[in-house]
Formats: C-alpha cells, sequence, structure tokens
C-alpha cells in the first residue's frame, strides 16, 4: 500500500453499490440471479458479439427451461435519448420483472436508463443533467442485472447513465439517481476473451484514467484509495498480457483488467474524476470519439498538467505525494523521490500513449477553433474534482498537445 496515509480520517460516504459477482465462469449464475427477480426479463445486448456467441444459446435454453419469459432489445453505438424512450415506450406495458444487461458500457448506460424508466415511463429527457427539463427522479426502477464484456467504463457499478447525442448541437449527459445503481454486477472476465485489441486498449485506458483520477480526487477518501490503488495495481499486472491476446498470461490478464474496470466503476461513483473526464463530456458530444479513446488520447498530458500546475501552486498538497505513489508503481521503480516519481509517471504515461498508438483529436475533426467551446463546455461535473482548479489556457495547453 502507498505511504499517504492521512494524519486525519476526514467524512465520506461509500454510496449504495450493487451485489458484486466476480469470477470467471459466473456467467453460468445469471439464470438463477434472473429467476430471484421474478418471470419476465428484458434482455439489452449490442448488436453483434454477444448474441453470437454460444453463451447466448445456453442462456436462452436455460431461462426458457426454468419459465423465464425473456424479450430482447439491442443498443447499437453510443445510446441517444431517443433510443432509450423507444425502448421504454414499447416495454412499459410488458410487467418486466428485471432488466438484464449484457454488453459494453453503452448497453449498460441504455439498459440502467430503460430500468429506471420503465415503471414511471416518462421521457428519460426529464431527467438528463444540463440539457434535459430538470424534473426529480421518483423512481421506483426495475432492478438491473449488469454483465460487461468490455473492460472499461466500470458502469455496472455506478448510479448514471451516459446518454449523447452528437453534433455542433451534441450533448453528452447524465441521467443520475441512486436507484440506478444495478442489482448485481455480474463480472465474469472469461467474457473478456475475444475483445478486439482496440478495444481492449482504449477501454483499459478509460479504467486507468478512473483510478488515477479518483485516487487524486478532492473527494477521494481512505476507502476508495484502498480500492484504487488496488485496480491500478491489478491493471499493471494484467493489462498488457491481456492487450497482447496471444501472450500465454492473457487469461490471467483478463481477470485484472475486469478487476480493474469494476474497481474504476465503484471509485469514480464514489470519489469523482478529474480534468480528462471534465473534457470528455463536451468532445464525446462535439465529435465521433470513442470515450476511452478520448482517456487514452489525454491522460498523460493531463497528467503532465496537473502535476506542473500542483508543483507550481500547491507544492505541498497530497495530490503530488499520490501523484508519486503511481509513478513508482507504473515505472516499478521504488526508490525515487517524489519529483523523480512524478516525472516517471508522466513518462510512462506517455509511453503508453505511443505503444498503443492512439489517435489524436485531430483526426475525428477537432481543430484549433474548437478549444474554445470544448473548454466551456467542460466545466460541471468532473472538472470540479480534479485536484485543483486548471485555468482556461491550461485546458487549452492540453487540448492543443494531443490536437
Ligand atoms: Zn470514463
Amino acid at each position: 500500500m502507498p505511504a499517504s496515509f492521512p494524519e486525519r480520517i476526514d467524512a465520506f460516504r461509500i454510496a449504495r453499490l450493487p451485489d458484486i459477482r466476480f469470477g470467471d465462469g459466473s456467467i453460468a449464475l445469471l439464470p438463477t440471479l434472473i429467476a430471484d427477480y421474478g418471470e419476465r426479463a428484458l434482455v439489452v445486448t449490442g448488436r453483434r458479439s454477444f448474441v453470437e456467441s454460444p453463451r447466448w444459446s445456453e442462456l436462452i435454453t436455460a431461462l426458457e427451461a426454468q419459465g423465464t419469459t425473456w424479450l430482447h432489445v439491442t443498443i447499437e453505438g453510443e445510446p441517444s435519448p431517443q433510443r432509450v424512450d423507444a425502448i421504454v415506450g414499447e416495454h412499459r406495458e410488458n410487467d418486466i420483472d428485471v432488466v438484464v444487461a449484457i454488453g459494453g458500457g453503452s448497453v449498460l448506460d441504455a439498459a440502467k436508463a430503460v430500468a429506471g424508466l420503465l415503471r414511471p415511463g416518462n421521457s428519460v429527457m426529464d431527467h438528463l443533467e444540463g440539457v434535459g427539463r430538470g424534473l426529480a427522479y421518483s423512481g421506483p426502477a426495475v432492478p438491473l442485472i449488469a454483465v460487461p464484456t468490455t473492460a472499461g467504463t466500470g458502469s455496472e457499478a455506478t448510479k448514471n447513465a451516459v446518454l449523447s447525442m452528437q453534433g455542433p448541437e451534441g450533448f453528452k449527459k447524465s441521467f443520475r439517481d441512486e436507484r440506478l445503481v444495478a442489482a448485481v454486477a455480474l463480472v465474469d472476465p472469461e467474457l473478456l476473451a475475444g475483445c478486439p485489441k482496440a478495444q481492449i486498449a482504449a477501454n483499459g485506458m478509460d479504467a486507468f484514467t478512473q483510478l488515477l483520477e479518483s485516487y487524486v480526487s478532492l473527494n477521494a477518501s481512505p476507502a476508495t484509495d484502498a480500492l484504487a490503488w488496488s485496480g491500478m495495481q491489478a491493471f499493471c499486472r494484467g493489462f498488457w498480457p491481456a492487450w497482447e491476446m496471444d501472450h500465454p498470461e492473457a487469461g490471467r490478464g483478463y481477470s485484472q483488467i475486469a478487476y480493474a474496470s469494476l474497481m474504476s466503476g465503484i471509485t469514480l461513483a464514489q470519489a469523482g474524476l478529474g480534468s480528462v473526464h471534465g473534457l470528455a463530456s463536451p468532445l464525446g458530444a462535439f465529435f465521433p470519439i470513442p470515450h476511452g479513446t478520448v482517456c487514452g488520447t489525454l491522460l498523460a498530458e493531463a497528467t503532465a498538467i496537473n502535476v506542473a500546475a500542483l508543483r507550481e501552486r500547491e507544492p505541498g498538497g497530497a495530490a503530488l505525494a499520490k501523484y508519486a505513489e503511481v509513478g513508482r508503481l507504473v515505472s516499478g521503480e521504488r526508490k525515487r523521490n517524489d519529483r523523480d516519481a512524478c516525472d516517471a509517471l508522466v513518462a510512462t504515461l506517455r509511453d503508453w500513449t505511443q505503444r498503443l498508438d492512439i489517435p489524436k483529436l485531430g483526426a475525428y475533426g477537432m481543430n484549433q477553433d474548437d478549444f474554445d467551446r470544448v473548454v466551456a463546455g467542460a466545466r460541471g461535473g468532473s472538472m470540479k474534482t480534479n485536484p485543483l482548479v486548471l485555468t482556461d489556457a491550461e485546458l487549452v495547453t492540453l487540448l492543443a498537445r494531443r490536437l
């Protein structure tokens, strides 16, 4: 464990978490878990990979054998409010007892919103932060079983569903409520086998960004630090073997990155995030950039800018000491002083960005004229828990370095 334990433990909260079932082969528990909640299940999946695997037919056979009625909807790409409303409209009269989401972050987020609205039956735009009608959500939500098939967003452990509309008037905003937290998070690392390399890379960078940002967040507590640290340890062990796929230890790597992703969901939900996720919201709304790619492309430079600003404005603060600990962890060099360890962190993250060949923002149509509106759209949410307040000029520098 890292050395930076606080003198006094300040007030903190651990809000509601799902019942977590983690382990290779745990997908076999799914039919029984579904039966615990009732007889009618709405199963939400992506368009292809899971439904084309033998696990899909095994699941359907098991559901039919136990007398569960199942309905199926698919989510393609990042979910929009219109898609969520359409699914709710189609199924609100169907007496759904449980929603089952099997897929990546988009599928989990869409299903989370659907589960929240099946009973009330209203539009998700009533509740979407910042762009919606600002009405309070009063539930009830239908129980949700979340089964991630990628290791990235940690959505199985969070209370928010991120929905987006793309284009000049675009947005990427959350429907957020404690009642949306999944009843069960079923995390089976074996489901990651066969995940394309580029997806492992982007999702892995998302998970690591979430862990690092929540570790240095202004809202971090010793409890979330312990979880974030164990997630970063797991990531360092497992990410590269999993990414290499034909690596002999890829299988073990899957368990490590599935764990890292799960921890990142818990810590982001409890501690908040930082500048990368602050910028990810407008970037994802204005440009067709996958969320993991935004994280991967910005993380090293965002960390460099935070470290430089902290050295200037809060040289004795806890955040720099924490960055130094992570620097020792990711570089594997334990004896460095804090300054060298922070430099090693930035150098290692830059090396990852290069090795993974993460595209720059310009590849998605962004140019310098977009800086102002991206910075203006980045000030809410995650940016508030960045370890210090960055100036507009610092955010522009960050974007410019990855244009
Ligand atoms: Zn993220």
